[in-house]
């Protein structure tokens, strides 16, 4: 149990009619006490003359026309205030629909060279530190996407793409061939693709009768028929019909030659 002394009153009443922080100190106070110089004065001045210019997004007329329809103009509404001829959104300044202002804004906070072309938050970020208007993030969004130099600059995020090798062919006929599929053919006797295998020493070809839905196990027996009996086990065969296709056509087919494929670990002391 705490002890109080019986003279200290309960503290019920102590923060009764004291407000510790005025409500004035948390307003946001955009640019307050800031000496603006160069551009940024530039731009404010046009600023306020845009706003003489009514050229307002649907919305933010609407919440300026209520807003110039109280009493008075320093009572500020829920989230717009008016003063000195800037609009504010949440203390921050409103841009009008000024291409150019708009613009001019975001490459103040992101081309100057003391920010070095930071990325589209942290531009986000310095851009709504003072200023704001409808839709402001993908509007950095676009700018910075195209940016010259962001562009230039941005890193290659890819593994370097290494050197091609052109596949070695061997001199021999039939040591070398070339797979393929023509698919999507008029049906023919029940056929509706062609695998093609090219030797690429003689340029000489099968061109076997199959059907769109083959696998690789089923090619591998075609292959067999068509290509082994005459030609014997060639020494490489390309395909572009994806490795995993490759890999089960060479299980099926040595196990069709009864070649047994033993694996083992990659490496034996
Ligand atoms: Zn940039």
């Amino acid at each position: 149990m705490l002890l109080r002394r019986p003279d200290h009153g309960n503290g019920a009443s102590d923060n009764k009619d004291v407000i510790l922080l005025q409500l004035e100190l948390l307003a946001i106070r955009a640019l307050e006490g800031v000496q603006l110089e160069g551009p940024e004065k530039d731009i404010l001045r046009e600023i306020r003359q845009e706003n003489q210019k009514g050229d307002q997004e649907e919305p933010v007329a609407k919440a300026v026309r209520e807003l110039r329809q109280a009493s008075s103009k320093t009572v500020c509404s829920a989230e717009w205030s008016e003063d000195e001829g800037l609009l504010r959104f949440r203390g921050k300044i409103y841009i009008s629909q000024n291409p150019d202002l708009r613009r001019r804004v975001v490459s103040l906070c992101h081309d100057i060279k003391v920010a070095r072309h930071p990325g589209r938050w942290k531009t986000l970020g310095l851009v709504s530190r003072n200023y704001w208007w409808p839709q402001m993030s993908r509007y950095i969004r676009q700018y910075i996407n195209t940016c010259d130099l962001c562009l230039r600059m941005k890193p290659i995020r890819q593994a370097p793409v290494g050197e091609l090798h052109p596949l070695r062919i061997s001199d021999s006929r039939w040591d070398t061939l070339s797979m393929d599929f023509v698919v999507e053919l008029p049906l023919s006797s029940g056929h509706d693709a062609v695998m093609t295998v090219v030797d690429s020493v003689s340029k000489r070809a099968h061109f076997i009768p199959t059907h769109m839905t083959v696998t690789a196990e089923g090619a591998a027996r075609l292959f067999l028929h068509q290509v082994w009996k005459p030609h014997g086990l060639p020494k490489c065969v390309i395909s572009d019909c994806g490795p995993q296709f490759v890999a089960c056509f060479t299980r099926e087919l040595y196990h069709l030659l009864g070649i047994k494929l033993a694996s083992s670990t990659a490496w034996h002391p």
